[in-house]
């Protein structure tokens, strides 16, 4: 997807998975507010929102009927069900904001990082950890508005997920919430430097 190889200017894409409660969220929030060319994939669910959640800037809230309807449409560059809903990433939307050149961030689980690893060539895959599972209970429960159940759902998927971490080319353990934001806004500005991604501009230099 990247045309890495002759230098344009198509924007990056970023994967952050991190299990539910980690605080994946807060740190793409912070790091979007002080960096405007990076834009935030919104993804599809079936999911209710929770409190605060606004439709079409955290996700697209839809019905499971207009989310199949857009599988068979195929839509998607990809999408899973998880904890008994769906989500997905739209790959129109995806492409498109890469084709104009803003730099996207993707707020994925890992079979859906997987498949974007596969199907879209080029993007950057980071793993966001919690200090400790001890935390991250603690964590899913200041979210509140979920009940013991689902936590626990949440809290036995979170270890088969850190499973995954072995392909992610990044990892950042979330302890303050600062220096994780530190460390994504580092790997992205490694990954803009990257000579690669500058060669139209290193040629216009020489020339
Ligand atoms: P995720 O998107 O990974 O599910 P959230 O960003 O919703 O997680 O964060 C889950 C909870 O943990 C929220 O209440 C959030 O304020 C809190 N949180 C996030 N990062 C930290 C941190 N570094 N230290 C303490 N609490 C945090
Ligand atoms: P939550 O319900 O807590 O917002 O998200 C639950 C999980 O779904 C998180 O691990 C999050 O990364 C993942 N997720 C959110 N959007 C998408 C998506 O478009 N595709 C996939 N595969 N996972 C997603």
């Amino acid at each position: 997807m990247n045309r890495d190889a002759a230098g344009q200017s198509e924007g990056l894409f970023i994967v952050v998975s991190a299990p539910s409660g980690t605080g994946k969220t807060s740190i793409l929030k912070a790091l979007m507010q002080n960096c405007p060319n990076i834009m935030f994939s919104v993804s599809y669910t079936t999911r209710p929102p929770r409190p605060g959640e606004v439709d079409g800037r955290d996700y697209h809230f839809i019905s499971e009927q207009e989310f199949r309807e857009r599988i068979a449409a195929g839509e998607f560059a990809e999408w899973v069900e998880n904890y008994g809903q769906l989500y997905g990433t739209s790959g129109k939307t995806m492409r498109a904001f890469l084709e104009q050149g803003f730099d996207l961030m993707l707020d994925v689980e890992a079979r859906g990082a997987q498949a974007l690893k596969t199907n879209y060539p080029g993007g950057i895959f980071v793993f966001v950890l919690p200090p400790s599972l001890a935390e991250l209970r603690k964590r899913l429960g200041g979210r509140g508005c979920e009940s013991e159940e689902a936590m626990k759902r949440r809290l036995d998927k979170a270890v088969d997920e850190i499973r995954e971490i072995g392909w992610y080319d990044y990892v950042i353990f979330n302890d303050r919430l600062e220096d994780a934001v530190d460390r994504l806004r580092s790997i992205y500005v490694a990954e803009k430097s990257r000579r690669e991604r500058l060669t139209e501009r290193i040629e216009g230099f020489l020339a």
